[in-house]
């Protein structure tokens, strides 16, 4: 398993607006990486082109050496790109267990048997066994979130996105997340994080990058990207 991501003089216009204007980054294997803007710098256009939500208006993403222009989430998904949504989408009237094994299902050759096994196995860790049999209309706003994350990891990524997993989230709860993001990115996960909470992200990433207007402005450690004045004068005003 590796999960090198690269992204290659990427641009993105939306009309007449550009989103995204020639960003090179590259992330290694492993890393836990917080993506942090004022509102509008292109953060959350930036995770749906590597997620294959959007297409690059030039430019490239590569995971592991891989061109993943061109593909659906959904293939993308396949070949490792994990993606939380900053509203969760489960399935309300589906129970924990069918929403673990929607995705899981779709992959050709899985077993029921296995994926099964492998959901109960995520729930265990996610501590929501007691609710594999209800419907996911019955979780709290944070524990949909967690339900977000083991659909994410049934189909053992290689890079997780995650957009704004904190928002609303129970302090308590937003704790276990923080261990969950830990366990996962320990295990090689690399993690691109995209949180207005700054002690999340602080507290969580040993790199952050910084975007403004579609460039970025920052890239190095928590303690250099706030402190430094670019950052600071980009936030005026937020
Ligand atoms: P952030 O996530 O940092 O708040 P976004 O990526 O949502 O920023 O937005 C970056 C810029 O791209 C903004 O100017 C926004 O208006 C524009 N934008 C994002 N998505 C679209 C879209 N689907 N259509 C038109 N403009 C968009």
């Amino acid at each position: 398993m590796s999960g090198q991501l690269q992204i290659r003089r990427l641009v993105k216009s939306f009309g007449g607006v550009q989103a995204i204007k020639g960003i090179d980054l590259t992330f290694a294997q492993g890393e836990l990486i917080g993506l942090i803007g004022p509102n509008g710098s292109g953060k959350t256009t930036l995770l749906n082109i590597i997620g294959g939500y959007y297409n690059a208006t030039s430019g490239d993403v590569l995971l592991d050496g891989q061109r993943c222009d061109g593909k659906s989430p959904v293939q993308l998904a396949r070949a490792g790109i994990g993606r939380s949504f900053q509203v969760t989408k489960v399935f309300k009237r589906l129970t924990l267990m069918e929403n673990m094994l929607v995705g899981a299902l779709a992959v050709p050759g899985t077993s029921r048997k296995a994926a099964e096994e492998r959901a109960r196995a995520v729930l265990e860790t996610l501590l929501l066994t007691r609710l594999a049999d209800q419907p996911a209309s019955s979780l709290s706003g944070g524990q949909a979130k967690l339900l977000e994350f083991g659909r994410i990891m049934m189909l053992s990524p290689r890079v997780v996105l995650l957009d704004e997993p904190f928002g609303g989230v129970h302090p308590d709860l937003k704790r276990f997340m923080y261990d969950k993001i830990r366990e996962w990115n320990a295990s090689g996960v690399t993690i691109i994080l995209v949180s207005h909470d700054m002690g999340s992200i602080f507290g969580l990433c040993r790199r952050v990058v910084a975007l403004s207007y579609g460039e970025i402005i920052a890239d190095g450690l928590p303690e250099a990207v706030k402190a430094d004045p670019a950052v600071l004068e980009a936030y005026l005003g937020d």
